[in-house]
């Protein structure tokens, strides 16, 4: 959920070979373990969904993109840009195959909270959304823009298909003891959760406020910079794809306070 896939792209790299695995053929096709089809489907309904519903939103060319749907048992010989496998029951997008690929677990790992009808949804969005924007090169930001940017894009395509997010976001902590901003470096898996639930939070507030185009105008924004974006530049630049006092409202926002010493 935090890996924003390999700097570099794998040129010339093939779909991993996954010897007995199914296709189910669509916009974003996906490759299963024949036990797990009627897993497929419904995330194949997610996978469509967003793709479509991203690519309205954002106007762009959607990215050319796979998903790999992994048994349990299988999960070491998923592709990935590391020699070691990930921690088990984290998606995740890879561009260590071509087409790059987004790699989802049988189950979603415990650390995934809080689990509503939303949580799996959310999660297949939010990694459509990092494969959307690592169409094209992309700087180095702040964690917090890299990982706001996919919450914020999936909380906006809950908003288009109906899918209600209030039951999630009524049960996510507010108060984790820290904000988003100073977050980067190790941290265990519940702060992590925490850190990306403030973000949904931060995303779907701006979309109440703004409404769904500052998505693309961030897209796109963070595609022009050409520099390293340290914090500063990362508040500016969604403020001002915010719209008219953005940059005020975003100062505003609890999420995005200075942690306190
Ligand atoms: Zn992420």
């Amino acid at each position: 959920m935090g890996r924003a896939g390999s700097a570099v792209a794998a040129r010339g790299r093939r779909e991993a070979a996954l010897p007995g695995y199914e296709r189910l053929n669509a916009d974003v096709p996906v490759l299963y373990a024949p036990r797990l089809a009627w897993k497929a489907t419904e995330v194949g309904g997610y996978l469509a969904q967003g793709y479509r519903t991203l690519g309205q939103i954002l106007s762009v060319e959607p990215p050319g993109i796979v998903a790999y749907l992994m048994a349990g048992e299988d999960w070491h010989r998923a592709p990935r840009d590391n020699a070691r496998p990930y921690p088990p029951g984290l998606p995740y997008f890879t561009r260590s195959v071509e087409p790059p690929a987004l790699v989802l677990p049988e189950k979603l790992s415990t650390v995934f909270w809080p689990r509503t009808a939303a949580t799996l949804p959310l999660t297949v969005w939010h990694e459509l959304a990092h494969a959307f924007l690592l169409g094209r090169e992309v700087v180095r930001t702040p964690a917090w823009l890299r990982e706001f940017v996919p919450q914020a894009a999936s909380a906006a395509v809950a908003r288009r298909v109906g899918l209600p997010l209030g039951e999630y976001l009524s049960r996510i902590d507010r108060d984790p003891g820290f904000t988003v901003r100073g977050f980067g470096g190790p941290a265990g898996a519940g702060d992590q959760m925490s850190f990306q639930n403030m973000l949904l939070l931060l995303g779907a507030a701006a979309l109440e406020e703004f409404g769904e185009d500052f998505l693309r105008r961030t897209f796109y924004a963070i595609w022009e910079e050409e520099e390293i974006v340290d914090g500063e530049r990362a508040e500016e630049l969604l403020g001002d794809a915010l719209g008219p006092g953005g940059r005020e409202w975003l100062v505003s926002r609890p999420e995005l306070q200075e942690e306190p010493l």
